[in-house]
């Protein structure tokens, strides 16, 4: 677990960061490829962000937790946490602020130690719970007005990034990523 810097709360306390997915870690589109007669499904195709990605693994190399959450199912999720190693993956979610309170009783986290991002209203009960609450520049409106954080990058545009840089800096610990490179670098 994370060191404690006794630093004020909001994004300082944050051992969880639980992403949405479409319209967070993509910029929404949702593209449908059907293949010729006979193959057994259809493609969904998504673009996810590489800086996001550098950002996610170095908050579980930290030892936050991710999790992502999303209201559709599709294998390329389950890929893309596969490959950044994200375990704690929820989908197929039908009621967002349900799933939140079961994942916070299954990891032992207190919404305080939350930071959440999200994009439009299914989220809402998620990010009024989450201490800290966070979305893209292009969220809905609604979800704009009662976040502490709205990044000024789109969803899959580096929104991700963003939001957890400033959690690296809130929790003491971006000096600490950022000296790794540096050192690399000399
Ligand atoms: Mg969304």
């Amino acid at each position: 677990m994370r060191k404690k810097t006794g630093k004020p709360p909001l994004a300082s306390k944050v051992e969880l960061v639980l992403l949405d997915v479409d319209g967070v870690l993509t910029r929404g589109d949702i593209v449908y490829a059907e293949p010729d007669a006979g193959a057994a499904e259809g493609l969904e195709l998504k673009m996810f962000n590489v800086r996001d990605g550098s950002a996610i693994r170095w908050a579980l190399r930290e030892g936050l937790q991710v999790a992502f959450m999303t209201g559709r199912r599709s294998r390329v999720v389950e890929r893309r946490a596969a490959d950044l190693g994200v375990t704690l993956v929820r989908q197929g979610v039908k009621e967002k602020g349900a799933a939140f309170a079961a994942l916070l009783k299954e990891t032992g986290f207190r919404a305080e130690q939350t930071a959440a991002m999200g994009d439009d209203l299914m989220d809402l009960p998620i990010l009024a719970r989450a201490g800290f609450p966070g979305c893209p520049a292009d969220a809905h409106e609604e979800v704009r007005k009662r976040c502490r954080f709205v990044s000024r990058f789109p969803g899959g545009g580096g929104a991700v990034r963003e939001f957890l840089e400033e959690i690296f800096r809130a929790g003491g610990i971006w000096d600490k990523i950022l000296t790794r490179y540096m050192e690399a670098a000399k």
